[in-house]
């Protein structure tokens, strides 16, 4: 049996130019890499999409153009074993979270920080999805005995209460239940990331870039229309130095730039650097990391238009067959071992 790698994007807000820099890319770079000698599990986890309030209206086509971007950012689901499914087409996933609810402890998820965060400062609102959110998490990778789940370190607590529910399961019913994904030190590793990229947000460069920034101007969108990206590159906030410099320390907002530039041109961070580094004229340096910005998003967003609803469609429920048959199983497996069938 190969090796599972499992991960997902949630389709909750429009993504943005640090999302797909720091996540669609590196995700499709790793799944094609590791294509040959694993099985590759890239789901939209839409039950995932309103533990916090959304629109509603346009959830279904967000999900569909979530996977397109997977499609765009270069996943080659042609392969037998790189699927793309949705996790609300595989009944299983909420299956397996009323079972593995019963076996983790409320004391354990009420010391989830994301969870803190995300509910701090509202009171009335917070849903019991927000809290247990978790667990459908730890049903998504248990189901597929994902070994590795490639996520930002503000989901390895939710990897480590995955692994501990899995143990502890393991542990009480049979060893042979569930594989228990890589811890998180090997989860880096395997990513080959330790860099941690951060696009900076471009109103305030010492905050990141991120998609459920109120403000427009701080962020590029990947539905943007490229002139309205160029506008906002141009209107970037940098610093008074006067010298670019790539230093994130002191001038954040102007290294940011200098990463786009060579993420998008597939120049090296030191090839780019070495053209502009010393310069003074800020805005010949914005402009030609607009143009560079320009270029990429119209590109991307003709690759995202050719692809059609019928061939996302096909694709789907091919994987999702496949999916089912191996949730199915899994479930099985463990509504035998808790003693809801016969064994
Ligand atoms: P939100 O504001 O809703 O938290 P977000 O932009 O932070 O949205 P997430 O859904 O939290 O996005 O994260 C999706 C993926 O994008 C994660 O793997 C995360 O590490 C990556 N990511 C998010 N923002 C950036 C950024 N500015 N630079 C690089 N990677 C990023
Ligand atoms: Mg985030």
């Amino acid at each position: 049996m190969k090796d599972v790698i499992l991960t997902g994007v949630r389709a909750n807000e429009e993504p943005t130019l640090g999302n797909y820099l720091g996540a669609y890319v590196p995700m499709v770079e790793l799944s094609n890499r590791h294509a040959a000698t694993h099985q590759i599990n890239m789901f939209v986890p839409d039950l995932h999409s309103f533990t916090t309030p959304i629109d509603h209206a346009t959830l279904y086509e967000n999900i569909l153009r979530g996977v397109k971007y997977y499609l765009a950012a270069g996943l080659d689901i042609e392969r037998d074993n790189i699927d793309v499914y949705r996790q609300s087409f595989i009944p299983a996933h909420s299956e397996m979270t009323w079972i593995l609810d019963c076996f983790t402890y409320f004391g354990e998820m009420s010391r989830m920080t994301q969870f803190k965060d995300k509910s701090a400062g509202q009171t009335d609102s917070i849903t019991v999805g927000l809290f247990n959110y978790p667990v459908l998490m730890a049903a998504d990778i248990l189901l597929y005995d994902a070994k590795y789940v490639p996520l930002g370190e503000d989901q390895f607590q939710h990897l480590e209460i995955t692994r501990d529910i899995a143990l502890r399961m393991n542990n009480k019913f049979g060893q042979e239940l569930f594989t228990v994904p890589a811890p998180t030190a090997e989860q880096s590793k395997f990513m080959g990331r330790d860099k941690g990229l951060r696009i900076r947000s471009l109103t305030d460069p010492t905050k990141k870039m991120s998609k459920s920034d109120p403000s427009e101007n701080a962020k590029i969108l990947l539905s943007d229309d490229p002139d309205t990206a160029v506008k906002k590159i141009l209107s970037a906030t940098t610093d008074s130095v006067g010298v670019i410099n790539f230093d994130f320390e002191n001038q954040p907002g102007m290294s940011s730039l200098l990463q786009i530039l060579a993420l998008l041109s597939g120049k090296s961070q030191a090839e780019v650097n070495k053209e502009w580094v010393g310069k003074t004229r800020y805005g010949d340096f914005k402009k030609v990391v607009a143009d560079e910005v320009y270029m990429f998003l119209t590109d991307f967003q003709n690759r995202v238009a050719a692809i059609s609803d019928d061939y996302v469609l096909k694709a789907l429920a091919k994987s999702e067959a496949k999916m089912n048959k191996i949730a199915e199983r899994k479930l099985y497996k463990v509504q035998t071992a808790v003693g809801l069938r016969r064994a």
